[in-house]
């Protein structure tokens, strides 16, 4: 671990965070491979629950002492998008831990984090809520939430929800909660599938078996009301097209970061709706923390793995080699 200069606040409504508990993400991945690419020797990280231990005056939705967890993104509230309530596309959005393009804002994966615009940034922890829980609030299960209110998802719909990590089976449990009546749920790791059927989705894997023809089957033919690519790939936009019915909903939640061809024949013909972008965390923050306390939304068992944060390192090999669901890291 290197040492940093301890953050101190900048503007009135800017807290400090001692992190208590920080999240690896797929998103850290594609910086890990240069996928995305930010500067050196920034820190990355962006999910985070801890304690605050210095607000600005204008501070006043959380206090010194407050056990909190932050969105993974900060959003000023003032600007044409926020008061439009796109929080996730405000024109001084910044995001944790993803270097100049975004914000330069320091990551969470350190020992404290300076937050901006604390009042929308930050969220109490509810009362009886583990840090390992409340973590996903501000980022993975905001972001399943969004994946399944974007593409409209109502009581009775049937759904398919393609790639299992985490942001893709907390848009399993988000779909169901949502009142989806079928979840076909396609990924190729074995355990991910099975955690999938426990969450209430029928698992289908995507090479041994045929997840055109088990959608096919499930919807009379038909094909789902909305799919979630929870991927950010090619080759999972084109399936999404491919089993969703006529005048249906493509939720792509999955990162995209180059020019990709989409087969606009099919999406045309078929009247489909693409929905795209990053996740409205701090929009559905709210929401999700009453679901989740409420135990309607439960990703405790995405949880795989613990370590401290100086195994960092060891932490990203790990998850890189798919091992782990949700790696939660302590400082
Ligand atoms: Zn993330
Ligand atoms: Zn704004």
């Amino acid at each position: 671990m290197e040492e940093r200069p301890e953050p101190e606040l900048l503007e009135r409504d800017d807290a400090v965070v001692r992190v208590e508990a920080t999240g690896v993400c797929g998103s850290d991945l594609h910086i890990y491979h240069g996928r995305v690419v930010i500067e050196p020797g920034f820190t990355l990280g962006h999910e985070f629950v801890g304690t605050v231990t210095a607000a600005g005056d204008g501070v006043t939705a959380v206090g010194e002492g407050d056990r909190v967890l932050g969105c993974y993104c900060s959003a000023c509230g003032s600007c044409f998008f926020c008061r439009r309530g796109d929080f996730h596309k405000c024109d001084e959005g910044r995001v944790f831990g993803h270097g100049q393009a975004l914000g330069s804002l320091q990551g969470a994966q350190a020992e404290q984090v300076l937050v901006p615009h604390a009042n929308l940034t930050l969220r109490k922890v509810p009362h009886g809520m583990s840090h390992d829980a409340a973590l996903f609030a501000g980022d993975v299960m905001g972001t399943g939430w969004h994946a399944v209110d974007q593409a409209g998802i109502r009581p009775g719909d049937c759904a398919a929800v393609l790639g299992l990590g985490p942001v893709g089976l907390c848009a399993v449990q988000a779909a169901k909660a949502a009142g989806a009546a079928k979840i076909i749920a396609v990924d190729t790791v074995e355990e991910r599938l099975r955690m999938a059927e426990g969450f209430g989705a029928e698992p289908v894997h995507l090479t041994e078996e045929d997840p055109r023809a088990a959608v096919k089957r499930a919807t009379g033919g038909r094909g789902v009301d909305a799919a979630v690519d929870a991927v950010g790939h090619p080759d999972a936009l084109e399936l999404a097209a491919r089993v969703t019915r006529k005048a249906g909903t493509i939720s792509a939640i999955g990162v995209y970061a180059e020019r990709i061809e989409v087969h606009m024949g099919i999406v045309w013909i078929k009247a489909l709706t693409l929905k795209t972008g990053h996740a409205n965390v701090i929009g559905h923050v709210d929401r999700v923390l009453t679901m989740m306390a409420a135990g309607v939304l439960d990703p405790s068992p995405l949880v795989t793995h613990r370590m401290p944060l100086g195994e960092a390192e060891e932490a990203y090999a790990v998850y890189d080699r798919r091992e782990a669901l949700k790696i939660v890291m302590t400082p």
